[in-house]
């Protein structure tokens, strides 16, 4: 039976992928710089990402759950590879096989791991995001004494805020438990973390959306490439003649003699609504805006500034990460991690 082709494209750049793990590891100093490849690898399949970072040279993985380490976990041999979310008690047959290493981030995980003599581990420490991990004083007292512990790691909550005195607060708490511990190394930093300089960078940085082309701080901006580029096809071609009104709510009204074409992406592709009257294509560099809302299977662009568009042509989605965002509001995470599953997924190298 002849295979379905799909009216919607996802092109994976693997040399920007390589270029922004590379540009990262050079902002990291001497730290090692590792992976986030949690949720699918932000959405653009940890296996392809996973394989191409190991390539270009990266060794430290994180993922948040055991499926998602489960998936990478050949990949990972003779590498490190770590769970953020640690063990609940429905994790402990996997996570004593030893494919990864659990973060452990409770007083509950630690007695958990120490009980089943679990050997090598990672603890997060909670330095002021009140998220996941013991506290200073729990880790002052004691309480890991005894365990393997290879990375001692706390995250940042306003890492995006060069300002925000939140940063220089949870790093002196992480650097307070320096030599305390056993542990072999130490990290703190996400993407925007290693543009807050050497100081942050402890042993090891954890960069995610940064490696995909995200860029959250003006300072890795000009280091960072674009990674997956949306395309869709055109389905029909119509005239929208002036004052007629176009889509669910009939939100846009055309002021004259409209050129539009219909594509096929919609918010069920992860083009979410907030793109409504917003968004932007092109069409081999002619901007065609998104008119009307969005709707679950399809968008109508205008093409007043690219007449020549046909039935079948492919029209590139605007999705530069930290454009898109300010465009739809959505977070640079939002914007890859909901990307669905009707894509044809094409890597270049
Ligand atoms: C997701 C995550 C990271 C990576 O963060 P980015 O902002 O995507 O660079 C690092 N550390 C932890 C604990 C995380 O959950």
């Amino acid at each position: 039976m002849a295979e379905p082709v799909s009216p919607l494209r996802l092109r994976f750049d693997g040399a920007a992928l390589a270029d922004n793990w590379h540009a990262l590891d050079r902002m990291s100093g001497s730290a090692a710089c590792g992976a986030a490849v949690k949720a699918n690898g932000y959405g653009l399949g940890a296996r392809d990402v996973t394989q191409r970072l190991i390539r270009a040279g990266c060794r430290d993985f994180f993922v948040a759950t055991w499926a998602e380490a489960t998936e990478i976990a050949d990949l990972c041999e003779g590498r490190s590879l770590s769970v953020f979310h640690g063990v609940r008690r429905e994790d402990m047959a996997i996570a004593t096989a030893g494919v990864a290493r659990p973060c452990l981030n409770s007083a509950e995980q630690v007695k958990r791991w120490r009980e089943a003599a679990g050997g090598a581990c990672d603890v997060m420490v909670d330095t002021g995001m009140n998220r996941l991990g013991l506290s200073v004083e729990q880790v002052g007292e004691g309480l890991l004494d005894g365990l393997r512990i290879d990375t001692l790691m706390s995250h940042l909550a306003c890492a995006d805020e060069p300002d925000n005195v939140l940063n220089d607060a949870q790093h002196a708490a992480l650097a307070s438990l320096a030599g305390q511990t056993g542990a072999v190394r130490m990290s703190l930093c996400n993407s925007a973390g290693i543009a807050l300089g050497k100081k942050y960078h402890m042993d090891l940085t954890r960069p995610g959306i940064s490696l995909y082309g995200g860029a959250q701080v003006s300072a890795l901006a000009p280091h960072i490439r674009q990674v997956a580029f949306p395309e869709a096809q055109v389905i029909q071609r119509r005239l929208v003649g002036s004052g007629e009104t176009v889509g669910y709510g009939s939100t846009f009204t055309a002021e004259q003699d409209t050129q539009v074409a219909i594509l096929h992406l919609g918010y069920a592709d992860g083009y979410l609504r907030s793109f409504s009257g917003r968004g932007g294509t092109n069409f081999g560099g002619a901007g065609c805006p998104v008119i009307g809302r969005v709707s679950m299977d399809l968008i109508a662009v205008s093409v007043d500034a690219a007449p020549e568009v046909r039935e079948g042509d492919w029209l590139a989605i605007d999705y530069d990460l930290p454009k898109a965002s300010a465009q739809s509001g959505l977070s640079q995470y939002e914007l890859l991690t909901t990307l669905g599953r009707r894509y044809q997924r094409n890597w270049n190298e």
